[in-house]
């Protein structure tokens, strides 16, 4: 499909909450939720002790109630083995439709009659007032060691990941307007120019905050692409010609570093005509020495945290959604709030939350700020110590070195300390 093809056709394509843009949603609050739909991926939502411990969590009120026992757990499904790596750029068939793996029905007529009525897509003058104060710090770009996981926030679900000695980016758009929502409210907080070679790229799904042709036309095109069934096309056509799809539970490698992709509660639509044609999901990146980073992409709140952690065991930090969330009754199925984002570092084990989906596009109704507060709210609430949520402002690093976590000052004192003595070494030499 030509770019023309694709601007004209999809109005309908962002995360924006336009009426042409269906999104799975729960018609009314008073409707029961609808049970997950994942025949070929099942999981056992109600047997996790994580979940069950959240869910009674969350809800301070809930305390107030007598607590009924909970009935004998059934013991979980074992582990399948980890799979083997599938090899890059491998050419691949799949289904037309992925739409057997949505968590939830796409919104029916009910849904879009109340949308129409009382729809919100927008921030009010007043969620809008706090723009000026979006944290936007851009600083030097961190060179890890091969022994760091630094991440970078370009803003929405954009990273630049050093990991393993390779640069990966995520999802990125650098662009300042994408289709059909506002232009970006704070700038790209890394310039284009001063990316070092980018060693791969990962797409979440095809939805056009996280998929930007403008700028992924920016790489040479021999970088190697990882991303989910279905969309291969999309870049081949575009002449990339290291594209490697893999399907929910899969893996490939590349450096030493091993590219997992893992389910997410969302869905894809890039044109009028293609929903759910394209997967969706997150990644799991494993370094070298076994070091884990979880880049959620868009997903809502979910059994599928349970299981990726249940399979990606010990995650160091987990890249989790936190924006685009209001209203709730249209968007909760494939967006996380703050709170569920805090929830979901429980469910997957991981260590460390850095938040990201907001401070850029405006794609829904809560006010601009409101998503830090929450998340920052919500993090100290649940007991998580202060260092271990990333909070980076758009443009700023953290790095986690092989013996801890370290300032991203740390970090270039030390990259120069290594610098001088390789120098001495090649002088003595
Ligand atoms: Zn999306
Ligand atoms: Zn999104």
């Amino acid at each position: 499909m030509t770019q023309q093809s694709e601007s004209t056709s999809s109005r309908s394509a962002t995360d924006a909450g336009v009426p042409v843009d269906p999104r799975p949603s729960r018609p009314a609050q008073a409707t029961p939720p609808v049970e997950p739909i994942h025949p070929i991926h099942p999981t056992h939502p109600t047997h996790s002790i994580h979940s069950i411990h959240s869910i009674h969590s969350i809800h301070p009120t809930h305390s107030n109630h007598p607590i009924r026992p909970l009935p004998p757990l059934p013991p979980l499904p074992p582990l399948p083995p980890p799979p083997s790596p599938r090899p890059l750029g491998e050419g691949r068939r799949w289904p037309r439709s992925f739409a057997d793996r949505l968590t939830a029905p796409l919104p029916g007529v009910q849904a879009f009659a109340r949308f129409a009525r009382e729809g919100a897509t927008r921030p009010d003058a007043e969620g809008l007032a706090d723009i000026p104060l979006l944290p936007f710090e851009p600083g030097p770009l961190p060179r890890p060691a091969a022994t760091d996981i630094a991440v970078t926030w370009v803003g929405h679900a954009s990273w630049v990941v050093g990991i393993g000695g390779l640069t990966v980016l995520t999802d990125p758009v650098w662009s300042r307007r994408i289709l059909g929502i506002p232009a970006r409210i704070t700038p790209a907080g890394v310039a284009w120019a001063a990316l070092p070679r980018v060693d791969a790229v990962v797409i979440s799904h095809n939805h056009y905050d996280h998929l930007d042709a403008p700028t992924l036309k920016r790489l040479p095109r021999e970088t190697p692409l990882f991303v989910p069934a279905g969309l291969g096309g999309w870049f081949r056509r575009r002449r990339f010609r290291c594209v490697t799809e893999l399907d929910w539970w899969e893996a490939t490698e590349l450096g030493g570093v091993r590219f997992d992709f893992v389910p997410a509660h969302h869905w894809s639509k890039r044109t009028l005509t293609d929903t759910c044609r394209s997967l969706w999901g997150g990644w799991v990146l494993t370094d070298p020495a076994g070091r884990k980073l979880y880049f959620a992409g868009d997903t809502g709140y979910g059994h599928w945290f349970t299981e990726i952690g249940r399979r990606h065991p010990g995650i160091d930090l987990a890249l989790l959604p936190i924006g685009a969330y209001d209203p709730r009754w249209w968007l909760s199925d494939v967006h996380c709030d703050p709170e569920e984002a805090v929830r979901a570092i429980t469910d997957l084990g991981a260590s460390r939350l850095a938040p990201m989906h907001w401070a850029t596009f405006l794609l829904s109704a809560e006010p601009v700020l409101e998503p830090l507060t929450r998340v920052r709210r919500a993090w100290t609430e649940k007991g998580h110590h202060r260092d271990d949520l990333w909070d980076l402002p758009v443009g700023a690093s953290r790095v986690l070195g092989s013996a801890g976590e370290r300032s991203e000052q740390a970090a270039l004192t030390e990259r120069a300390g290594r610098a001088e003595s390789t120098e001495q070494a090649g002088r003595l030499s």
